[in-house]
């Protein structure tokens, strides 16, 4: 089984089977359609799909889309397949504006038993009315509005014979319930705006509160699992199921969201970050979206390896990204193939070796899964090394190239630094070697020994391609409080989060496909990027760099 850690939501699902409160679990994971899905939202969709499926109970995915004026088609579109990528099938796909005549049924079910009003308040009266904490709320001048009166205004409203904000309906609960969220809440409100999925039929729009309870209920969801802002919301919940007469009675059991460092989560922070263009869509490698992690590399494997690794609590806490890193590595390290680029290229000549001559070298693709096989590489009398494993005057310590002194070229053959060679402005531009034939890679070579290898690609037959290394996209700032950190998010983007180089791979990856994952030596992973590679030009996504101190 694959939800083998236990966490409080399935000790839960367990008991209520026991206690033979259902035949069978159904979850849901409802997703509004105003963004695209992240990381956080894959920590929810692993949670309810896999929860389903242990106990051979059923999922749903369905669209919260009761806000016309934030949502949209293309996000419906990318968030149905960003659950089909992460390995998900659905067992019904809903829209909650399908459930919009049966809601508005229900709020008349409340109207008729004296259990919502329509109210004139502007959304800034309510708020004042409403009150704080520290005291009651007052209520409204419309609160005791009779039946008839109510029923007349409230189907005037669905008419549109009213302007956006001029009416509200509210719940007719207690206002001055300690709880603030019971304080007749609203439950619809006046919108004139086309939906995406039922156009102009509809001029009001169930709120949150009145809306999800329903949706859940007329699924016959088992178990709502949501967010812990929403612990508040529960007596809500429960008094819209009841009161609004719902013949199947879900259970609200709330969790804590996933927060990652060194980055925003929201979907309405990450909009900003798209609207603002401080990255490339909502696919940039440096966002913790579905698509902007897969762009960037990462496999679904490995997304709900992390999922379930971080597991299902209620107490906040923000999770270190490096295990994110730590679960793509794993998932690769088997089964992406190894080979040698140069990201930064400095040319080496080998000044005895033929002019012409090239010969071909067996290497392993990957030395931790022989299964892979092997590879050939060509060698010549030109090379591209790495511009940091050379140094004019090296420090102490430094077992690289440097003047006179031998390394291994990876896979080939010791070479030697004879002389250093120069432009007008006294950059190094070439280096010269010689190498000795004797010391081939697998020759069983044994006449000296040298403290460094270094890779390198052969310049003749090289292909050049980008590579872009990213670092954090926001720096932390973990002293301010949440709403300083909201405000001023923008302010900590990090300008230097993105870093693309222009280098060489080995030929023999000329074929390689968009989201093919390698290992390239010493460097890290990458990811053939789906959207700026073309036929003419490779550009690679730095999914990740090999070392990581990081211990699950
Ligand atoms: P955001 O604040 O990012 O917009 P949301 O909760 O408004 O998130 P929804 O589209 O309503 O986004 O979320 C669908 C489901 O995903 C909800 O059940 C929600 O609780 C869950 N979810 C959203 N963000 C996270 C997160 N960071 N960690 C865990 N679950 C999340
Ligand atoms: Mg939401
Ligand atoms: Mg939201």
């Amino acid at each position: 089984s694959k939800t083998t850690s236990s966490n409080f939501i399935r000790n839960i699902v367990i008991e209520d089977l026991e206690a033979k409160r259902h035949d069978q679990i159904i979850t849901r994971f409802p997703p509004e359609p105003n963004g695209y899905l992240h990381i956080g939202h894959a920590k929810s969709i692993v949670l309810n799909f896999e929860l389903a499926a242990e106990f051979k109970g059923k999922t749903n995915l369905r669209f919260d889309d009761t806000n016309p004026l934030k949502e949209d088609q293309e996000f419906i579109d990318s968030i149905i397949e960003d659950v089909k990528w992460l390995g998900y099938g659905w067992d019904g796909l809903y829209y909650a504006s399908d459930y919009f005549e049966e809601m508005y049924n229900r709020a008349i079910v409340l109207i008729k038993k004296g259990k919502a009003y329509v109210d004139d308040l502007t959304a800034e009266e309510i708020r004042e009315y409403r009150g704080t904490l520290t005291g009651p709320g007052k209520e409204s001048p419309y609160r005791n509005r009779s039946v008839e009166e109510n029923l007349d205004l409230f189907e005037r409203m669905r008419k549109g014979e009213f302007k956006d904000g001029e009416k509200v309906l509210r719940a007719k609960i207690d206002m001055s319930s300690p709880n603030l969220n019971m304080r007749d809440p609203v439950l619809y409100r006046i919108a004139h705006a086309s939906h995406h999925q039922t156009g102009d039929k509809w001029c009001i729009y169930p709120m949150y509160d009145m809306a999800h309870p329903l949706e859940d209920a007329i699924e016959g969801i088992t178990h709502s699992i949501c967010t812990m802002e929403f612990e508040d919301h529960r007596p809500l919940y429960n008094w819209i199921v009841e009161e609004c007469e719902m013949e199947s009675q879900p259970r609200q059991i709330e969790f804590a969201r996933l927060n990652l460092t060194n980055t925003v989560m929201s979907k309405r922070k990450l909009k900003q970050l798209v609207d603002n263009e401080f990255v490339d869509g909502w696919d940039d490698p440096r966002i913790p979206t579905i698509s902007g992690l897969r762009r960037r590399g990462y496999t679904p494997d490995s997304i709900r390896a992390f999922c379930r690794e971080i597991g299902v609590a209620r107490n906040q806490s923000t999770v270190d990204t490096q295990m994110l890193e730590h679960f793509i590595r794993e998932d690769l390290k088997l089964k992406a193939p190894r080979t040698m680029t140069v990201i930064d290229p400095l040319k080496v000549v080998i000044t005895n070796y033929p002019e012409g001559e090239v010969e071909w070298l067996d290497a392993e693709i990957n030395p931790e899964n022989e299964e892979m096989g092997m590879r050939q590489i060509p060698f010549s009398r030109e090379i591209y090394i790495e511009r940091d494993d050379f140094m004019e005057v090296p420090p102490k310590g430094y077992r690289r190239l440097f003047p006179g002194n031998e390394v291994r070229l990876k896979h080939a053959y010791f070479v030697k630094c004879e002389e250093v060679i120069k432009n007008e402005q006294g950059e190094v531009v070439e280096i010269h070697c010689t190498y000795d034939p004797e010391t081939k890679s697998g020759s069983g070579f044994t006449g000296r020994k040298v403290r460094g290898t270094i890779h390198w690609v052969e310049a003749t037959q090289a292909i050049p391609a980008e590579f872009r290394l990213y670092e954090p996209l926001i720096l932390d700032d973990v002293d301010s409080s949440e709403e300083e950190e909201e405000a001023t998010f923008l302010d900590r983007v990090n300008p230097d989060s993105l870093q693309a180089m222009q280098g060489f791979v080995e030929p023999n990856m000329k074929d390689s496909e968009k989201q093919d994952k390698f290992q390239f030596f010493r460097h890290g992973y990458f990811n053939v990027d789906p959207k700026d590679t073309t036929e003419d030009k490779l550009v690679f996504n730095r999914i990740v760099s090999l070392r990581s101190s990081y211990k699950v």
